[in-house]
């Protein structure tokens, strides 16, 4: 056995403690609870590992814990997150979400999985490699946000204003990573980005008797014929210059898209549906839910729903649609072609505002630090890794990789099937917890071997 391995033995249970330490922080960004001590902790345990750490504020936002290491030609970009979700509904947790409870071989506690396990994974990592091989090999730019679990919304200007700090990376090891139910490690290499517009119509200054229905024209039903205009009954996005900008998946990708899991039958029972969108079967559904934009409505408000009849005609209207992008398209400009293809339509009266926004972003397959990552994964898990060209939902990769056209990989960390990301119960398991250190540790020699 490796001394790598010994030290990591022999140091277990410092190394989950530490981690119970981080975990019973509460730094829960939507509450705004303990999010500048958290940041504190962070910079300090950076600064215990030989990092110059600092905590740089961001106006109006949550505190980026910064932190450089390490000399050469070769630099790696680490993203993670030191904020949570919010533990609620807390009586569905077994034990405390802030306690960290260990039981049954593995922790529970908010956020241990998404993200803090992940961060200190990858902490207890560097330290190993320091004290078994010594200094790292190359340089290490660490950004460890606050706001993740909010949407980033400022992360894309911190990294504008600190952007001399972070320049000269030559790829961003992502957040995230688990292993599926097979033992196979996830990896992804992108992210969709998102264009979150509400659509709305004002019609008379009052809800009217529906009696005027043939004289005042009905705002629930302006927006009803706007919302047909973007989408037609094959499921196709009909917005005028949309489809034609999106990139259709590389060779490289198709291969890897044909290797994910994906086990129909059993997804459809799960989500009570007899066919998936558009007929699709087999790696077309994979691709659809990898590659397609999509536009969604999430909800629509108007008149009266309550119990029985009330004959009114509605004075507003109001839905909200989502677009979850692709490259090359962009949430500026999906917004602008949404207002055009409205405009020639004649729907100058649906009022568009944009709500949430966020960049898509795909790494090159064949890029050699992707590579590296996946056949460190490949090792250390024991397992062909699932690697995902892009992931079927939005992060703010495009922030911090698209800023300086590197590629993004996650993967490595130390989740389960059932790690509760966001819901009670978030767990990881020891083992699981310990793999990810070695992945870590394991690809800095491999990188340094570039
Ligand atoms: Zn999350």
């Amino acid at each position: 056995m490796d001394r790598f391995e010994t030290y990591v033995q022999d140091n277990q249970e410092r190394f989950l403690g530490e981690l119970q330490e981080f975990c019973r922080k509460p730094s829960i960004i939507a509450q705004k609870i303990g999010i500048d001590e958290t940041a504190q902790w962070v910079s300090d345990r950076l600064q215990k590992i030989g990092f110059e750490a600092q905590v740089i504020s961001v106006e109006g936002g949550a505190p980026v814990v910064y932190g450089e290491i390490g000399t050469g030609d070769k630099t790696l970009m680490i993203y993670n997150h030191y904020d949570v979700q919010p533990p609620e509904p807390l009586d569905l947790w077994d034990s405390g979400p802030f306690d960290a409870e260990i039981r049954a071989g593995r922790i529970w506690a908010r956020g241990v999985s998404d993200n803090k396990g992940p961060w200190m994974a990858r902490v207890h990592a560097i330290e190993t490699y320091q004290n078994v091989v010594g200094e790292l090999p190359f340089r290490i730019k660490w950004v460890v946000e606050g706001e993740e679990e909010i949407g980033s919304p400022n992360l894309g200007r911190f990294v504008e204003q600190n952007r001399a700090l972070l320049a000269g990376a030559d790829a961003c090891l992502w957040e995230g990573g688990r292993r599926d139910g097979a033992g196979r490690p996830v990896i992804s290499l992108g992210m969709k980005g998102i264009c979150y517009l509400s659509l709305s119509v004002n019609g008379a200054n009052s809800d009217l008797h529906s009696m005027n229905a043939p004289i005042v024209s009905n705002p629930a039903w302006r927006l009803v014929w706007a919302l047909a205009s973007l989408k037609d009954e094959n499921e196709n996005i009909t917005v005028d210059g949309l489809m034609e900008r999106v990139v259709e998946p590389t060779q490289d990708e198709w291969t890897l898209l044909r290797d994910i899991p994906f086990d129909e039958e059993q997804i459809k029972q799960d989500y009570g549906i007899t066919t998936f969108a558009r007929g699709a079967t087999g790696e077309e559904v994979v691709k659809q839910l990898l590659f397609d934009p999509t536009c969604t409505i999430c909800g629509f408000l108007t008149g009266y729903t309550g119990p029985g009849p009330k004959t009114v005609l509605p004075h507003q209207a109001e839905t909200k649609v989502d677009f979850r992008l692709v490259p090359d398209l962009n949430p500026e400009l999906v917004l602008q072609l949404v207002r055009e293809h409205l405009d020639r339509r004649g729907f100058t009266d649906v009022e568009v505002e944009l709500l949430a926004q966020l960049w898509p972003y795909r790494s090159p397959v064949d890029h050699p630090w992707v590579q590296t990552c996946i056949e460190v994964a490949r090792a250390i898990f024991g397992a062909e890794p699932v690697v995902y060209p892009s992931s079927a939902g939005g992060g703010p990769m495009h922030q911090l990789c698209g800023a300086f056209d590197i590629p993004g990989i996650s993967g490595g960390g130390a989740g389960n099937p059932n790690s509760n990301l966001h819901a009670p119960n978030e767990n990881i398991f020891i083992e699981d917890y310990m793999r990810a250190i070695r992945y870590t540790g394991h690809l800095i020699r491999a990188l340094n071997k570039l």
